[in-house]
C-alpha cells in the first residue's frame, strides 16, 4: 500500500427543501439523495482515484448504511480490510439540509467513528509500517490522532494531518512531528485565533504556527488557492479558472490528490499545482465524492 487513510466516514443525507419546518410542523420536501462523505473516506477516494493504492483504517456501524459504505470504498480499489463494524452503534450519517438559495444545515452524528482506538492501529501495524504516508483528519478521538502519529514517526513513514474540523484542543506539539499541516483558510483561523480576511493576514497566523515548529504547511483558499510555507519561504499556487458549482469536498480532493502525486515524485509544488487542478475539476460538480474524477477524466481535463 502506498497510502493509509486513518479516519472518518460518513453517510450524507441530503434533503432538498423549499422550506425548513418550525417545531412542531410537517412539511412536505422536493428530493433527497444519499452520498458516501466523511473526510477521511473522501481523502482516500481521491488519493485511489488519481492512481494511489489506498488502505483505509475506519469504523462503519451495525445498520444498512455500512455495506454500502464498505461497498463503495472496494469499488474505489481501496482495501478494506480495518473498515471494522462495531456492533450496537449507528454509522457515523451526516443529515444535511438545502434550501433554494443553496444554503446549507448540516448535522454531524459522529456514530461508529468515535470508536477507532489506538488499539485498531496495533492490529493494523503489520501493513500499516508498509505504508509510504499516513492521512490524519480530526473526525476520530483525538487520542487516536496522536497514537497514529507516535506510530508513523517510530516507524519513518511521512503523515499528512488536516486539522478538520479544526479543534482548539489540537496539541501543537504533535502538529509539529507531523510532515504536513493543511488547514483551510477558518481552520488557520480558529486555530491561531488570528484574523485570515487577506493574504498578509494569512502569512502572520501561518508564521505563528511556523514559529511553533510546524515543518511544512499547506493552507487551501477556496478560490484564491493555496500556499506552502516551510522555515522563512512562501510558494503561493493560484486556483485553477473555473466555473464552480459546489465547492463542498473540494479540500479533501486537494489533499487525496496531493498525498498521491506527493509519494510518487516527492516535490510540494508539483504535487500542490496537481492537487489545485484535482480540486478544481471537484468543484464543478454536485457532491463530494460524486465529483472526484478518475484517472481519465482527469487527464482529459488537464488537456
Ligand atoms: P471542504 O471542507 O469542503 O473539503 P475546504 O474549505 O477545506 O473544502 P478550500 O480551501 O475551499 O477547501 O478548497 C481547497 C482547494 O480547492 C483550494 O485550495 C483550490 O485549489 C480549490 N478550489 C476551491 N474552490 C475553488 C474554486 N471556486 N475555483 C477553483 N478552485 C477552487
Amino acid at each position: 500500500m502506498d497510502i493509509a487513510v486513518i479516519g472518518s466516514n460518513m453517510v450524507d443525507l441530503i434533503t432538498y427543501v423549499d422550506q425548513m419546518p418550525k417545531a412542531g410542523e410537517t412539511l412536505e420536501a422536493p428530493t433527497f439523495q444519499m452520498g458516501c462523505g466523511g473526510k477521511g473516506a473522501n481523502q482516500a477516494i481521491a488519493a485511489a482515484r488519481t492512481g494511489a493504492s489506498v488502505m483505509m483504517l475506519s469504523k462503519v456501524g451495525d445498520d444498512i448504511f455500512a455495506e454500502n459504505t464498505l461497498r463503495n470504498f472496494q469499488q474505489n480499489g481501496i482495501n478494506t480490510q480495518y473498515v471494522e463494524k462495531v456492533s450496537g452503534v449507528s454509522s457515523g450519517v451526516a443529515p444535511i439540509f438545502v434550501d433554494s438559495s443553496s444554503q446549507n444545515r448540516i448535522l454531524i452524528i459522529k456514530g461508529a467513528n468515535a470508536h477507532l482506538k489506538p488499539e485498531d492501529i496495533d492490529r493494523a501495524a503489520a501493513e500499516l509500517q508498509q505504508c509510504k504516508l499516513i492521512i490524519l483528519q480530526l473526525e476520530i478521538p483525538l487520542e487516536t490522532v496522536y497514537y497514529a502519529i507516535d506510530f508513523a514517526h517510530r516507524y519513518g513513514i511521512q503523515v499528512i494531518l488536516n486539522p478538520a474540523p479544526a479543534s482548539k484542543a489540537l496539541s501543537l506539539e504533535y502538529a509539529c512531528k507531523c510532515d504536513f499541516f493543511m488547514p483551510n483558510e477558518t481552520e488557520l483561523e480558529i486555530l491561531t485565533g488570528m484574523p485570515v480576511a487577506n493574504m498578509d493576514q494569512v502569512q502572520a497566523a501561518a508564521h505563528f504556527l511556523l514559529e511553533k515548529g510546524l515543518k511544512n504547511l499547506i493552507v487551501t483558499l477556496g478560490d484564491k488557492g493555496s500556499v506552502w510555507l516551510y522555515g522563512d519561504q512562501i510558494v503561493k499556487v493560484p486556483p485553477c479558472k473555473v466555473n464552480a458549482i459546489d465547492t463542498s469536498g473540494a479540500g479533501d480532493a486537494f489533499i487525496g490528490c496531493f498525498a498521491q502525486h506527493y509519494i510518487h515524485s516527492g516535490n510540494v509544488l508539483e504535487a500542490m499545482q496537481q492537487a489545485s487542478l484535482y480540486a478544481a475539476y471537484s468543484v464543478t460538480g454536485k457532491g463530494t465524492q460524486s465529483s472526484y474524477p478518475d484517472q481519465t477524466q482527469f487527464n482529459l481535463f488537464k488537456q
